[in-house]
């Protein structure tokens, strides 16, 4: 694995409240391992407004940021970390349009949520974002660098 550029990039994707309550968890984990990324941190959490707050430090001032706290609130999350080659574009790319209305057909959204306040799935924007989220949301030690019995082979 080492030797291939990026394949140590990691990404924060959280299965939102809505998704959770839809029962989509695993049909969502199912997209990412069948791509081929890798599951280093899993853990189901009633997320705080506190960390809300640091997650989402750029939307404070919107109209729906209220709301989107109440959404956030409204059951328990379960937050991933994913890693692979590029992951944090091709997850960007997996998910789909922030505005569910307009995400591509294949897409999470595009094929789980018609609507942007209920967009079931969160994933980190770009490389340096996702360091910062996984550090927001997960320990060290609930990160898991587990390896392959194929060594040789970069996915599976
Ligand atoms: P993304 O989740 O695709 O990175 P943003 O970072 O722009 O999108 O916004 C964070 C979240 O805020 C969105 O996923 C969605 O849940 C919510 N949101 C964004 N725009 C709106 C809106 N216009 N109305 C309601 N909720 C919104
Ligand atoms: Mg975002």
């Amino acid at each position: 694995r080492n030797h291939i550029p990026g394949v140590k990039e990691r990404t924060l994707v959280a299965v939102k409240p809505d998704g959770v309550q839809r029962r989509l968890v695993g049909q969502i984990i199912k997209r990412f391992e069948q791509r081929g990324f890798r599951l280093v941190g899993l853990k189901m959490v009633q997320v705080s407004e506190e960390l809300l707050d640091q997650h989402y430090v750029s939307l404070h001032k919107k109209p729906f940021y209220p709301s989107l706290l109440r959404y956030m609130t409204s059951g328990p999350v379960v937050a991933m970390v994913w890693e692979g080659h590029n992951v944090v574009k091709s997850t960007r790319m997996l998910v789909g349009d922030t505005n569910s209305a307009e995400a591509m057909p294949g897409t999470l959204r595009g094929d789980f949520s018609i609507h942007v306040s209920r967009n079931v799935v969160h994933a980190s924007d770009s490389t340096e974002v996702a360091q910062k989220e996984i550090s927001l949301w997960f320990q060290c030690s609930e990160l898991i660098d587990w390896e392959c019995c194929d060594h040789g082979n970069i996915y599976h």
